[in-house]
């Protein structure tokens, strides 16, 4: 156990082992040999990283009346990144060292001391990176068809502001969220999933009045926070912290992170930024269309302040495993469970048959098969059953039902809880709405 963070010792690498083991997450194009930071997610990767989606989708679109969602393209007009700043300024000082060859961010690397290869004093001057994406639109590669892999969803909502704000007939204040891909070339990705190229945001930005964004921002920071801690995230292992005047990126106010003590130290996750009314401006002056609202009561028209909440799914996710591993002893033999929340863990319920004989198989089955329609389900006859029950807490989940001799006879099974170990004998058509209830009596996620 790590006394800094509270977390096992060398969580990181049980992270990526048991990620790969269970099917959460495989590096990418690993049969050759693998791509520099991109991650595929597998079965139950692919389950986790949809329930935080939808979690953050129902927490920001479908429970308010005041946020409307959006899915716009990964390939947009280049001028968009022209006049969002992103072509001149979303770059990081690149900086080689003579010695070993290897590329560092200079904000990343303290002192002229190479990390790789130890040597002093052999750093080449910072140069400017882009970390945009380049490729081509249509069949001809010419410089006039360059466009760019977006490096941010943002763009996507400033730009369809006016359409958002017509047909959805919405009023300011009001908010336009999506969640999608976007692409960094980033110069020292690492640290598993935090810092990849290719990733996905979850974005939300509020269209405010002018004079009103200071306790919008407030607000939303408040909200972004009670949102991660309803996830079940240690709270002790969170924190909001401001950028200093300093650190502010060129269109923002005011923006504080939010960041997660991760193994290697506290590190953001989401951040919350008070954008004034930079981007529509800049988009109205570039497009020379009118990005203005006017308020119907009183003709009043301001371009708006937009409050951002902007979150990376991996990232998010990279918190909830991290929070969620636990290593314990339970009767003298190591366990590894991941305690996710209930509404989050990708399978719902694992069903097994004690023995493969005496109509346990067919028993068991049958309840899988009623329990699919509802909950992710996981069937599982192979190995002891002590075996099969380790596999589901390294998967995270909460419920293991159990089909034995006393199941045939009388029509009860045993329903195992992750957590505690308690084992319940419960009526087999009564097992869904006790599922049902378990993941209802948790915090909502
Ligand atoms: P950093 O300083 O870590 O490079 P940033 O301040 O540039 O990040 P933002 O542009 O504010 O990050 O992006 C918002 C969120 O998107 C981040 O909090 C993070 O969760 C996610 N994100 C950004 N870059 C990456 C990346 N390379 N890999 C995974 N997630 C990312």
């Amino acid at each position: 156990m790590s006394t800094e963070t509270g977390h096992p010792d060398n969580l990181m690498e049980k992270l990526v082992s048991l990620a790969k083991r269970r099917g959460f997450i495989f590096q990418s194009s690993e049969v050759y040999g693998g791509v520099g930071a991109v991650y595929d997610y597998g079965p139950l990767g692919v389950e986790l990283k949809k329930n935080v989606r939808e979690a953050w989708w129902s927490e920001m679109v479908h429970r308010r009346d005041d946020i409307e969602g959006l899915d716009a393209g990964i390939l947009m007009h280049p001028e968009v990144w022209v006049a969002s700043g992103h072509v001149d300024g979303f770059t990081d000082p690149l900086i080689e060292c003579r010695n070993c060859h290897r590329r560092f961010r200079a904000d990343h690397v303290e002192g002229d001391q190479c990390p790789t290869c130890g040597v002093t004093g052999q750093f080449t001057e910072p140069r400017n990176f882009n970390l945009m994406f380049k490729t081509f639109m249509g069949p001809v590669e010419e410089s006039t068809a360059v466009v760019y892999l977006r490096p941010e969803t943002a763009q996507g909502i400033f730009v369809n502001f006016k359409n958002v704000l017509d047909s959805a007939r919405q009023k300011v204040p009001f908010g336009i969220a999506q969640v999608g891909k976007a692409f960094r070339n980033e110069i020292t990705p690492g640290n598993f999933t935090f810092r990849t190229r290719e990733f996905e945001q979850m974005e939300m930005q509020f269209f405010v009045e002018p004079g009103t964004d200071e306790e919008w921002f407030h607000t939303w920071k408040e909200r972004r926070l009670e949102w991660v801690k309803s996830l079940g995230i240690r709270a002790d292992r969170l924190r909001l912290e401001p950028h200093g005047p300093d650190e502010l990126a060129h269109y923002a106010k005011d923006a504080v992170d939010i960041e997660y003590l991760f193994p290697m130290g506290w590190r953001e996750f989401e951040g919350i930024h008070n954008r004034t009314d930079f981007d529509l401006s800049r988009h109205q002056e570039h497009s020379g269309k009118k990005l203005e609202y006017v308020e119907s009561h009183s003709g009043k028209r301001f371009v708006p302040y937009v409050i951002e909440t902007s979150a990376g799914l991996d990232r998010t996710m990279l918190v909830v495993l991290a929070d969620a591993y636990h290593e314990e002893e339970v009767e003298g033999e190591a366990r590894t469970v991941l305690r996710l929340n209930p509404r989050l863990a990708p399978t719902k319920v694992a069903v097994f048959p004690l023995v493969k004989k005496e109509g346990m198989p067919e028993m068991a089955e049958r309840i899988a098969a009623d329990l699919r329609g509802r909950y992710t389900t996981f069937y599982d006859v192979s190995g002891s059953i002590g075996r099969r029950y380790r596999r589901q807490d390294e998967a995270g989940t909460p419920f293991c039902v159990t089909v034995d001799g006393q199941s045939i006879e009388d029509g009860t099974v045993t329903v195992r809880d992750r957590d505690t170990l308690e084992q319940v004998r419960v009526q087999a058509d009564g097992i869904a709405d006790f599922i049902r209830d378990g993941i209802e009596s948790e915090p909502a996620a």
